[in-house]
């Protein structure tokens, strides 16, 4: 297209850059008050115990309810805050406030974990377990109830002070999960030296399970090297029966997915929690789920 437009491609594309570039800078902009003006918000979706149905933990989820734009969905900001050094500001609201919430699970009786994301800048900060101790201290939660998420890529990254935060972690008490586990390329004597202790399979390996022999073979893989060095094993995007009862099959430990629930707000999280039999209301479940 571009070429067919011969000489006016240059001045019909530039005003789009502009608009694209305005928008970056004004959505950083808003960005940078969001915290301040309470636009964030953690949403919550479980993990479900494949055999007993039981929910083990939530993962926080970040949102951010923009005034105009509505709410964005982390893929959208969290790159942009990774970029501009805003990720800090913001991990540290999502570590405090989880720790809240697990808080608040504890006095309704729900014995299920916290789970978070960390970012690779997080990662490399030298504060950061000094961080997750003070807020896991103010909250009055105990180590062995939060876990953190780490990519397979960033917990990969041969760096002395990932591989240090890594096993700072591990030895404070707090569980350490391998998150999209299958689109890096780990190698398997590096990852039993990772004190981690949970390993989440990759949506894009899952999504594919009831049409591709392939991708049931690489699951399969997963689950024997996984449970070989001692990981438990959570399936990420579970969206059909399908999916679910190969990965039952194959012996994978937990699900998360649509199927199960959508992530959702701390508050339908608490309901949905202790009022219904997760493996039994998929479709109740929905009635609260994000949009
Ligand atoms: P993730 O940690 O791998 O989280 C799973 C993503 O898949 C979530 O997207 C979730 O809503 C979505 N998902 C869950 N079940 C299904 C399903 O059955 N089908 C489909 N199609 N999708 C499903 P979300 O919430 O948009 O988050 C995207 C990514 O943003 C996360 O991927 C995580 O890497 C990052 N992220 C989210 N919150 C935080 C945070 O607080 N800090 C950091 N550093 N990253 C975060
Ligand atoms: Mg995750
Ligand atoms: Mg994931
Ligand atoms: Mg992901």
């Amino acid at each position: 297209a571009a070429k067919a437009a011969g000489g006016c491609t240059y001045m019909a594309f530039e005003p789009r850059m502009q608009d694209d570039a305005r928008d970056k800078h004004e959505l950083l902009r808003d960005l940078r008050h969001a915290i301040e003006n309470k636009q964030l918000e953690l949403f919550y979706q479980p993990k479900i115990d494949a055999r007993s149905g039981q929910v083990t933990a939530a993962e926080a989820l970040l949102r951010w309810h923009h005034p105009v734009r509505g709410t964005l969905s982390p893929d959208v900001f969290i790159p942009l805050a990774e970029r501009h050094g805003l990720i800090g500001a913001l991990g540290n609201w999502v570590i405090d406030d989880a720790c809240r919430q697990a808080r608040v699970w504890r006095e309704r009786g729900l014995k299920m974990r916290v789970a978070i994301n960390l970012s690779v800048f997080q990662m490399r900060q030298n504060d950061l377990v000094e961080r997750i101790q003070a807020a896991l201290k103010r909250h009055g939660v105990n180590p062995s109830r939060l876990t953190c998420e780490i990519t397979e890529s960033v917990a990969m990254e041969d760096t002395q002070v990932t591989q240090r935060t890594f096993e700072r972690l591990g030895q404070a008490g707090i569980h350490l999960s391998i998150d999209d586990f299958g689109t890096g390329y780990s190698s398997l004597s590096y990852l039993r030296r990772l004190p981690a202790t949970e390993l989440k399979i990759d949506r894009s390996f899952v999504m594919d399970l009831d049409t591709s022999d392939d991708a049931k073979a690489i699951v399969d893989a997963v689950l024997k090297l996984a449970h070989a060095i001692g990981l438990k094993v959570v399936a990420e995007g579970v969206e059909t029966v399908q999916q679910r009862d190969i990965l039952l099959q194959l012996g994978c430990d937990e699900f998360q997915g649509y199927l199960f629930a959508r992530p959702m707000s701390a508050r339908a999280l608490l309901l949905w929690a202790v009022e219904d039999k997760p493996a039994k209301n998929a479709f109740r479940a929905s009635l609260f789920a994000e949009t």
